[in-house]
């Protein structure tokens, strides 16, 4: 991943260097086609110019052939040898041309030299006391016309002025005289250049060679080196007229360094070609041309240099410039979106490999489990059916199309209607529904299984796919069916329940309570525990506390010696059974009960024996000292008190004296019943001895206590016992205190008894 963005960014990078590579060469394309314009301009406005002067030239020099005098003059000048007379002779040329030369200057000639045969200079208009030197060496533009006799022009320095030199041989009639020169000054051009195309400015650079080396030491302060190259150079601004305010212009120093700056300038300006280069800074764009002028012997002289400022070309720049920022950014956000998508991609592909072990785990997981999924879209009509249902139906390969009849056709004919019924039902209801069904494998197999299905609705509650889960119970059901054989086979009740209600009984169950099946005996039970009977000795619902979720949890708190229930048969004949449970899942539980009457009796008479007095039932004193601590116990726990009502016969002695003692003994048995009949279940009733009686009370004081015994006192009082006329009985109550023995409050309560026969009999004492 980050190798392929590496290699991403390298691509783009190369891509953007190329794009903007190409479009800075269109960029100096364009420029160069740009510049083209301009330069073709400057230098045809020069060359037109230059066409003007030399007619102007070519017209001054033909006035001076029709000027006779100065024609006469210079014949005498050739054949004079004396220098008083050729200064004489000076002294008139002088004259005769001095009007010539005024107009000439009007028309911006500068220098009008009159040369001798052998190109000394005879008269400088311009400069009339400077004459005689010779200029064979200096200008080879004399040189040439007095040895050719033909007329020369050309950009030439001077002694005192480099300048447009246009020079003619003198010729009239058969005699050479010398030649004429015209000169114009740069200052001349400039104006008509200024004139043509004024959005420029204009400079003349001179090579060294040809301006500066050849002047008058004395004049060479007319010249100073160029900003441009040190080996061209201009007239010093200070002394020229015209170029001085143009040369201080300040973008004229900025353009020349921008010049400077640029790569190829010095070099171009070495091909003495005319050439255009545009420049440019931050806020402005300038075109520099250069238009070559070339000396009297056609050799490089020196440059004319046009600037101007050049908006297009800033708007060529600008518009590239954006172009390159399009491209950039282009390039960033390619780049940005690539590695979006890349990421996006690698995602995805991490996504799709944990999708597909997941599927796979989940395929290996259904087939371990014998699960199977089919999942329907209903907007698309198209089932998605898992390997394991292939497995579950068995179908060899994939080769079918998946329909609900398709389905529909593998379930067993018994069970098809149902079926159908069942997922109707959900598909109406949107609900969610399971069901057990059998199915006929391809192979004819028939197998058991369980299918759960749900519905996924859309957000109007329309079904938008359906799901099944295909669960084969086959080997579950053998297994269960074999357990039901075999728990069949078990001569005790065995049954599966959750508590509540119940799944299986096996058939002891049903002989027992003489039901056929678990239907018939569901009409009237939802539980076995309904068929508790409600006994001290037995468990029964009555047993089931609050807090307790059912029968089975009740029972599990007691220990397995006291899981007994009794139930009566389908005679009607009461049953004792030792209950024995064993978790059967999270929730089900296998109870077996196993019939114990037989035991159960036997162990009833012989607990009667040891705890019940013979003759009235009542318990007796081995009663109370195996069983005081628990009873006082469970008093406190129920947030009540223990109390003792002692009580003794009146005068009993004579019941027997009077009607003899088996009397005595029903008085006995009476009594105990009417005392039994009087008390609660709580309180117990024990023969402490002879004609004395104990009840262990569950009390709340002493008060209640003796409302209890005052009660009793006057039901034993008001009854009719048979034979005897009536019968009154003693009472001694004490309420056990905290942290006192039960004997010691029997001992006060029977010294109460005591107090109360004392007393006078009849009465309760506390
Ligand atoms: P009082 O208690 O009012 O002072 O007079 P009493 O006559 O009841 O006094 P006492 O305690 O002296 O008499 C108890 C009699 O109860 C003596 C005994 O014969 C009689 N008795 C004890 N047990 C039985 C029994 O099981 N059957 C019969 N018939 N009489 C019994
Ligand atoms: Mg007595
Ligand atoms: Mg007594």
């Amino acid at each position: 991943m980050k190798k392929s963005i590496f290699i991403l960014f390298v691509l783009i990078c190369a891509g953007t260097f190329l794009i903007i590579d190409y479009l800075k060469s269109s960029q100096e394309k364009s420029i160069y086609e740009f510049n083209k314009q301009p330069l073709a301009v400057v230098s045809g406005t020069y060359r037109a110019i230059q066409d003007i002067y030399e007619i102007a030239a070519q017209k001054d020099f033909n006035s001076f052939m029709q000027n006779k005098v100065a024609l006469e003059i210079l014949h005498h000048f050739k054949e004079s040898n004396s220098t008083e007379e050729q200064n004489i002779l000076r002294g008139e040329l002088y004259r005769a041309l001095y009007k010539s030369y005024d107009t000439m200057k009007a028309m911006k000639v500068r220098q009008f030299h009159i040369h001798t045969c052998d190109g000394k200079s005879l008269l400088r208009m311009h400069l009339p006391y400077v004459n005689g030197d010779s200029l064979m060496e200096l200008r080879s533009s004399i040189a040439t016309v007095n040895k050719e006799h033909t007329k020369v022009f050309g950009f030439e320095g001077g002694r005192v002025y480099p300048g447009f030199r246009y020079v003619f041989p003198i010729i009239d009639g058969e005699s050479y005289l010398g030649s004429v020169e015209f000169s114009i000054s740069f200052d001349a051009f400039e104006e008509k250049l200024r004139k043509l195309l004024p959005e420029n400015s204009y400079q003349l650079i001179m090579l060294q060679s040809t301006s500066y080396d050849k002047i008058f030491p004395s004049y060479q302060g007319l010249l100073v080196p160029s900003f441009i190259d040190s080996n061209y150079y201009v007239e010093n601004p200070a002394l020229s007229m015209v170029t001085a305010e143009r040369i201080h212009n300040g973008s004229i120093h900025a353009i020349v360094q921008l010049a400077k700056d640029t790569k190829d300038f010095k070099k171009k300006m070495g091909q003495h070609k005319d050439f255009s280069q545009t420049l440019y800074d931050a806020n402005t764009s300038y075109v520099i041309s250069l238009i070559a002028i070339k000396d009297t012997e056609n050799k490089h002289a020196g440059y004319i240099v046009s600037v101007g400022e050049q908006d297009e070309i800033m708007n060529i720049v600008k518009i590239y410039q954006h172009y390159k920022l399009l491209v950039l950014g282009g390039a960033l956000l390619i780049f940005i979106l690539i590695v979006i998508i890349l990421k996006q991609i690698e995602k995805m592909r991490q996504h799709q490999k944990k999708l597909q072990s997941m599927n796979s785990s989940l395929l290996n997981a259904q087939a371990a489990a014998h699960f199977g999924s089919i999942e329907y879209d209903h907007r698309e009509n198209k089932f998605y059916v898992s390997d394991e249902i292939l497995n579950i139906f068995g179908l060899v390969d994939r080769n079918f199309v998946p329909s609900s009849e398709f389905f529909l056709s593998f379930v067993h004919p018994d069970d098809r209607r149902a079926v159908r019924r069942s997922y109707l039902e959900s598909l109406h209801g949107k609900s969610e529904y399971s069901f057990s069904y059998r199915i006929i494998k391809v192979s004819g197999e028939v197998c058991f299984v369980e299918a759960r299905g749900t519905h996924e609705l859309d957000e109007q509650g329309g079904i938008l796919k359906s799901f099944w889960t295909v669960y084969d119970v086959t080997r579950q059901v053998n297994a269960y069916k074999s357990l039901e054989r075999f728990i069949d086979l078990q001569s005790s009740i065995v049954i599966l329940t959750n508590g509540i209600d119940f799944q299986f009984a096996n058939k002891s169950f049903y002989n027992f309570f003489g039901f056929e099946n678990i239907e018939t005996f569901r009409k009237r039970y939802t539980c076995i525990c309904q068929r508790f009977i409600e006994h001290k000795d037995f468990f029964s619902l009555r047993d089931v506390k609050g807090d307790e979720k059912h029968w089975i949890e009740s029972l599990l708190k007691l220990s397995s010696r006291q899981r007994i229930v009794s139930m009566l048969d389908s005679t009607a004949t009461p049953h004792a059974f030792s209950v024995a449970i064993n978790k059967y899942d999270e929730t089900e539980y296998v109870v077996e009960f196993t019939d114990i009457s037989e035991r159960m009796m036997e162990k009833l008479q012989l607990e009667k024996q040891l705890n019940r007095d013979q003759l009235t039932d009542s318990y007796n004193r081995v009663y109370f000292e195996t069983n005081i601590q628990n009873i006082m116990k469970l008093n406190k726990d129920k947030g009540f008190r223990t109390g003792i009502i002692f009580f003794d016969i009146d005068h009993f002695k004579e019941i027997n004296d009077n009607y003899g003692h088996d009397v005595g003994d029903e008085v006995l048995v009476a009594l105990v019943g009417l005392v039994k009949e009087q008390i609660r279940k709580v309180d117990h009733l024990i023969r402490w001895g002879g004609e004395e009686f104990i009840i262990l009370a569950r009390t709340e004081s002493l008060e209640s206590m003796q409302s209890m015994a005052e009660n009793l006192r006057r039901k034993i009082e008001n009854h009719n016992f048979k034979d005897i006329p009536t019968l009154t009985c003693s009472f001694g109550l004490a309420l056990n205190e905290e942290e006192e023995s039960i004997k010691t409050t029997v001992t006060r309560a029977d010294e109460k008894l005591y107090e109360a026969k004392k007393n006078g009999r009849n009465q309760v004492r506390v």
